[in-house]
């Protein structure tokens, strides 16, 4: 019966035009302050792809031949933004052969291969984990093809999408003919690439602003602003990798719209909130990232809850390979890492840069860098909003920045609950604003419009 009443769902949520109501349930605004962000006994009606209502159950009519969605005991929030993750690596082992190089083991071709060949399921769990839109912010120039594929995919997230990365650096053993990271060494050359991505509409132009000692930093500037102001002539928005806070206040100088990663060096400062601000500027905390690649590559991985339930089954199988595999086939740093695992904890000069910068009422989006060893499509963002909320963001907070200003990253009208706005929401089992975790148990994904059931949708994994 169960099945029957999901299936029967997902058939009413594909019919184009049909309305769904969702009535009687706690809905969440995550943008407001105070009480005004939880509004009991509500009702949310959807037409076609967008809201069409959000009111007091009393007074909002539900359209004869809705499909009813019962909301008592419920409660609705946006569907979660992703604002950093990368499709075309897996979170497995076997994906950063530049980090750790298990070539030796599973070839990086057949890697990328299989990432590939497994786009719809890994849709699908993006879908299940309640996210329904991503920001692809950087890969091979076939990361435009994933953005064609999930706008054809009946189940799949919005997203929008970088290509190639514009860098300082090379990374050689990611090249297999498409490469993720093209090393650029002059304004010009910057120039020719972003025409080469422009030519494809990418959602960004995205750099990889890499300064080691010696570097010389004003002609490296110069690089980024040759790529943000080809970005910015074709109305596009340039995002920036940018780690330490001198190269982050460069890279704001250079005109970046998206800082994809904290300021992690030292603690910033009035100059680089003033820089954020002049630009109007994202900024993108991704706190667990480097922590993923610490469990993963010392063996001391370890599944979430959220992750047994919602991650896609064949990466979280591979995730323990290390436990069976030939000791010589191993790169010297796991061997050395595996020796004697790190402690491994959030850090604290990240933690505070959050804070600062949410203090200063500038738009944090949440992105967890999915994609990269140890952090899995999907269920990730349950292990960046925790760490957002052990850091001192309140709930309500962490899900503002993993909706409201997600969508400003993803350049979609969604992130609010209101008339108008794009039908992306969560009916959810158990209340977030008393447990984070608790945006992990959607029992309705609805994205543009369509219902989608995550257990039905991880079922349908092959
Ligand atoms: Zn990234």
């Amino acid at each position: 019966m169960r099945t029957l009443l999901c299936a029967a769902l997902l058939w009413a949520g594909a019919v184009h035009g049909a309305d769904i109501a969702i009535v009687g349930a706690t809905v969440i605004h995550p943008e407001r302050e105070g009480s005004a962000g939880v509004a009991r006994n509500a009702t949310v009606v959807i037409s076609g792809n967008k809201i069409q209502a959000v009111g007091p159950a009393a007074i909002t009519k539900v359209p004869p031949g809705a499909t009813r969605i019962e909301g008592k005991g419920k409660w609705v929030v946006p569907g979660l933004i992703d604002a950093h993750v990368h499709f075309f690596q897996s979170g497995d082992l076997y994906t950063r052969p530049d980090v750790a190089d298990f070539n030796a083991v599973v070839p990086y071709a057949q890697e990328v291969a299989r990432n590939k060949a497994r786009l719809a399921a890994t849709f699908k769990v993006w879908l299940a984990s309640g996210v329904t839109g991503v920001v692809d912010i950087g890969g091979p120039f076939w990361n435009f093809d994933v953005r064609d594929a999930a706008a054809a995919s009946p189940a799949a997230p919005r997203m929008a999408v970088a290509g190639p990365l514009i860098s300082m650096i090379d990374r050689a053993k990611l090249d297999i003919g498409d490469p993720p990271i093209v090393k650029i060494s002059s304004p010009e050359e910057a120039r020719a690439l972003a025409a080469r991505e422009l030519a494809r509409n990418p959602d960004y132009i995205k750099v990889w602003f890499i300064h080691q000692k010696g570097d010389d930093l004003a002609a490296q500037e110069a690089i980024v602003k040759a790529a943000g102001d080809a970005a910015h002539a074709a109305g596009k928005r340039l995002a920036v990798h940018a780690t330490e806070l001198l190269v982050a206040k460069a890279a704001l100088r250079a005109g970046a719209d998206f800082l994809v990663h904290s300021v992690g060096d030292a603690p910033v400062d009035d100059e680089f909130i003033a820089l954020l601000k002049k630009n109007n500027a994202l900024y993108c905390p991704t706190l667990f990232v480097v922590m993923g690649y610490r469990y993963a590559l010392s063996n001391t991985w370890k599944p979430t809850e959220a992750e047994k339930r919602l991650a896609d089954p064949l990466v979280l199988a591979m995730m323990g390979d290390l436990n069976a595999m030939p000791k010589d086939k191993l790169p010297g740093s796991v061997t050395k890492l595996m020796a004697s695992p790190p402690a491994v904890a959030a850090s604290g000069i990240e933690i505070g840069n959050l804070r600062r910068v949410w203090d200063a009422d500038l738009p944090v989006a949440m992105g967890t860098d999915a994609g990269n060893i140890g952090t899995l499509h999907g269920p990730s963002v349950f292990r960046e909003l925790q760490l957002m909320v052990d850091g001192g963001l309140s709930t309500r907070e962490a899900l503002r920045s993993a909706t409201t200003y997600g969508a400003k990253a993803l350049g979609a009208d969604t992130g609010v609950l209101a008339p108008g706005k794009l039908a992306d929401l969560l009916v959810l089992d158990a209340d977030p604003l008393a447990d984070i975790q608790n945006l992990s148990r959607a029992s309705h994904v609805i994205k543009d419009g369509k219902v989608f059931v995550p257990a039905e949708l991880m079922r349908s994994l092959q």
